[in-house]
């Protein structure tokens, strides 16, 4: 059996003070079903004086999914929510026509931060909607032959997320010991890998955390095995047919959208709301195409 694994290298990009390790987009890898966004942070420590701190901006078009394998943060948004997240968690917004939120210190804790936000585009039926907040405590776990999988949005083998899902898609941790599993997958979507912790070995190429593996479609299952325990996110979904633009926190479909979104965060004029905290509003300058 050939199994074929397309890794690509993570870049580094600074997320207020901290780097971050962006898995999607890259070059030749815009989505992996809707997925259009993968930043693993961490892992860091958080001190007194420095933590997470990422100050209220916008987002549009799309959801996020902020998922910790350790440490804790506190999510503030423009729907009134203050919401902590620790590990095992799910933080899921949706941004429809405009929300801003921070992520935040949450001024206790202290020690080791890791985790990964995501984010999902949404199709043209839920873009344009109101924007929207869950946290999940209570996921769905499957067992694996060596590891736990847990279904943070869409369904696995059976099991289901109760985490709002707009389109055909899926996002698993897979949390693996020593040995081989096999992972149910849909022969029609595509997938791919990115690894927090240890290592995993799909086919005989190995997948580090710093990159992304990509799966492509046509599997209907997935055997992946790992000599060290290990923590990846499964991603994957029918591919994303619509042509996305994404600048900054923004998704839409034109240049024209994103040039508006930006200038009414500028203006403050309401669309985007107000996020309590006490971290400034993050400023951005015009696009590139603005020509100003
Ligand atoms: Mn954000």
């Amino acid at each position: 059996m050939t199994v074929d694994v397309i890794v690509t290298e993570s870049r580094s990009a600074e997320v207020g003070f901290l780097t971050v390790r962006r898995a999607l987009p890259r070059h030749g890898r815009r989505t992996v079903g809707a997925w259009c966004f993968a930043d693993h942070m961490g892992p860091l420590t958080v001190t007194e004086e420095q933590g997470i701190d990422i100050g209220p901006h916008p987002h549009t078009g799309l959801q996020t999914v902020t998922w910790l394998v350790a440490g804790e943060i506190v999510h503030r948004d423009s729907l009134g929510s203050e919401q902590p997240i620790r590990p095992g968690q799910l933080n899921l917004m949706t941004a429809g026509h405009g929300v801003s939120h921070s992520e935040e210190r949450t001024g206790r804790y202290r020690g080791d931060l890791h985790g990964i936000q995501l984010w999902v585009a949404q199709p043209e039926t839920t873009r344009h909607g109101d924007p929207a907040f869950e946290h999940h405590i209570d996921l769905p776990r499957l067992d694996l032959e060596a590891g736990t999988a847990t279904v943070l949005a869409g369904a696995l083998g059976g099991a289901t997320s109760p985490a709002r899902c707009d389109t055909e898609h899926v996002g698993v941790e897979l949390a693996l010991r020593p040995g081989h599993s096999t992972i149910p997958l849909h022969g029609g979507w595509e997938y791919a890998l990115v690894v927090l912790a240890g290592a995993v070995t799909v086919g005989g190429t190995r997948v580090e955390p710093g990159h992304l593996g990509f799966l492509g479609a046509g599997r209907d299952e997935l055997p992946i095995s790992t000599d060290a325990a290990s923590t990846a996110l499964l991603i994957g979904g029918v591919p994303f047919d619509e042509p996305i633009v994404m600048w900054w926190n923004f998704v839409a479909r034109t240049r024209a959208e994103i040039s508006e979104a930006r200038d009414e965060w500028t203006a403050d004029d309401g669309r985007f709301g107000t996020v309590h905290s006490t971290l400034p509003r993050i400023p951005v300058g015009p696009p590139p195409w603005a020509g100003v």
